[in-house]
Formats: structure tokens, sequence, C-alpha cells
């Protein structure tokens, strides 16, 4: 079961200034951030609704946002479904033959288990399954 979008990830050089942008111009609660070391991001959460908006500032050049914002420039990195039960949705979808960059869960901003599904198989958009 695909729930809801959990959050939109987008990749930012400047954190701070974009806090500062989303809360004291835009208006969005902010609730925070949080360093993810195993993807080398620096995470700020602003829930909207029933679904957040995620920025992510690489903390070293060469990871993967990193790389990103190098190749393609800041903007929408990634998109988030929240599902129910994260191995169960990886091995239904890995039997389709869809791409999974990771085929077991690892461990996301906010305490979360997440997977990646590869953009070439998915329209171009980099899919993350979020399981809370
Ligand atoms: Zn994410």
């Amino acid at each position: 079961m695909f729930d809801k979008i959990d959050h939109i990830g987008v990749a930012v050089s400047d954190l701070e200034k974009t806090i500062k942008f989303y809360r004291d111009q835009i208006g969005l609660d902010f609730k925070g951030t949080e360093v993810v070391e195993e993807q080398k991001v620096k995470v700020a959460f602003f829930p909207v609704g029933e679904s957040k908006m995620e920025f992510l500032e690489p903390t070293e050049q060469g990871s993967p946002v990193g790389k990103f914002i190098e190749k393609k420039g800041e903007g929408v990195h990634h998109l988030a479904f929240r599902v129910d039960n994260l191995e169960a949705k990886l091995e239904q979808l890995k039997a389709q033959g869809i791409e999974l960059i990771d085929e077991k869960p690892r461990y996301g901003a906010g305490g979360a288990r997440i997977a990646f599904l590869h953009p070439r198989s998915t329209g171009g958009i980099l899919v993350e399954l979020c399981e809370r």
C-alpha cells in the first residue's frame, strides 16, 4: 500500500538560506534539522499538511546529493511514498523487474526506514519508499 506522499526531498547548497526563506518568507512551519551521516546530508524539515518538505544540504562534496547539485543544480531530488511494509514492497517490486537502488531498507532522516528505486524504472524520478 502506498499511503501518501511522505515527503518531497529538495537538494540545496545553502541550508541556512533555505530555512530563512521557507520559514520567514514563505511562512512554513520549521521543525528543525538532522544530520544523516549515512547519506552525508543535513536535512531541514517543514511539515505541510500530511506531507513534508525536506531540504537536503550535502555535508561532503562527492556525496550523492553533492553530485546531484554538481550535475543538475539545486532542485527537487526525490519523491517519497509512505509504505507500511517496506521489505514486502521491495520484494514485490523486484519480482516485477523494477530496478532498486536499495534491496534492503536503510536509515533515513527522522528515524524512517527507507529504500530508493532507480529513476530508470520510475519515469526519471528518484523514488523513495519510506516506512515510519
Ligand atoms: Zn527522503
